[in-house]
């Protein structure tokens, strides 16, 4: 059995890019699952999505502890300390990232040791789709990684997206930039072992205490610590000449983060910022502007 697990931001469409890979595995002859795992329901959260594949039945419930296959779909979760994406990688496992880096960069970058393959999907979903929609790009690599053949993802991904996208043009091309990223990735074996599971008739739960396993808040009053905004793709940037101060994007950031500077223009905290662009939409003068992000801010660059 193949074990996959996909680590998005809310909004990035792992839920979406794990239920075309499992339907594409289906179609191709194999049994497969698929199910999401949510945290906070809120854009740019952590999210955790799984497909098992397999010839056999699958009697295998509940989350992938284990996986065979990590799809990073955003390379900001390798630093976040809550998401952990590489946790319970079989030894012989392959990882996905979502960067514009080499396999040996990415490696170097955050002290990778397994099989990487990277392919920056972003870049590839604003040039071919015009906006950053993974969802189906990222099932393509990862139906590429599992040996799924391009029609069962074709058909896949005709039968899934079909459902969510009413505009035939934007379907054709997702599936355009999804079999361009099928393409753009090289065969590989993937040599993990099942050994670990001989000796287990029943899934093990290992007791925990209630401080472990329920959520608890250790630290009170840690919110502004958190960057919330370190994965964005676009950043907004103010135009003062042309700003009439009306107050609209301040009163409509979801965030709550953009702020008055001594002279009374907006601005924004990018340590906050998400970069979802609503400021920008609801300027009546159109004076922000949006500019594509080539790496997560540092703390440093933001002030
Ligand atoms: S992009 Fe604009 S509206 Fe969205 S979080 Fe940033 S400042 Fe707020
Ligand atoms: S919505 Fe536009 S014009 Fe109004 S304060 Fe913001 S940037 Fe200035």
């Amino acid at each position: 059995m193949l074990r996959l697990r996909f680590h998005g931001r809310g909004g990035q469409g792992a839920k979406v890019a794990s239920r075309v890979l499992g339907s594409a595995a289906f179609l191709d002859g194999y049994n497969a699952q698929d199910f999401p795992l949510y945290g906070a329901e809120r854009r740019g959260a952590p999210i955790t999505a799984f497909t098992r594949i397999s010839r056999d039945d699958i009697l295998e419930r509940g989350l992938v502890s284990q996986p065979d296959v990590v799809v990073v779909m955003d390379e900001t979760l390798l630093s976040d300390p809550q998401s952990t994406p590489l946790s319970g990688l079989k030894k012989g496992g392959v990882v996905f990232v979502n960067t514009p880096l080499t396999p040996l960069e990415t490696k170097e970058e955050y002290g990778i040791e397994d099989h990487v393959i990277t392919l920056d999907i972003t870049k590839i979903s604003l040039d071919m789709i015009g906006k950053p929609v993974l969802s189906s790009l990222a099932a393509a690599v990862a139906a590429k990684v599992a040996g799924i053949g391009e029609k069962a993802l074709r058909d896949a991904l005709e039968k899934e997206l079909s459902g969510i996208i009413s505009e035939r043009e934007l379907l054709d091309r997702n599936t355009e930039a999804a079999i361009y990223c099928y393409n753009a990735v090289v065969p590989i074996s993937i040599e993990t072992t099942e050994k670990f599971r001989e000796k287990e008739n029943v899934i093990s739960i290992p007791f925990e205490t209630a401080l472990v396993s329920s959520p608890s808040i250790l630290s009170k009053g840690n919110t502004p610590l958190r960057r919330t905004g370190n994965w964005r793709i676009f950043r907004p940037v103010w135009d003062y000449d042309a700003c009439t101060k009306c107050m609209t994007c301040v009163a409509r950031c979801p965030e709550g983060c953009i702020q008055l500077n001594e002279d009374g223009y907006p601005y924004t905290d990018y340590a906050n910022c998400k970069g979802c662009l609503i400021c920008a939409e609801e300027c009546p003068v159109g004076a922000i502007s949006k500019v594509r992000e080539s790496h997560s801010q540092t703390e440093e660059e933001d002030q």
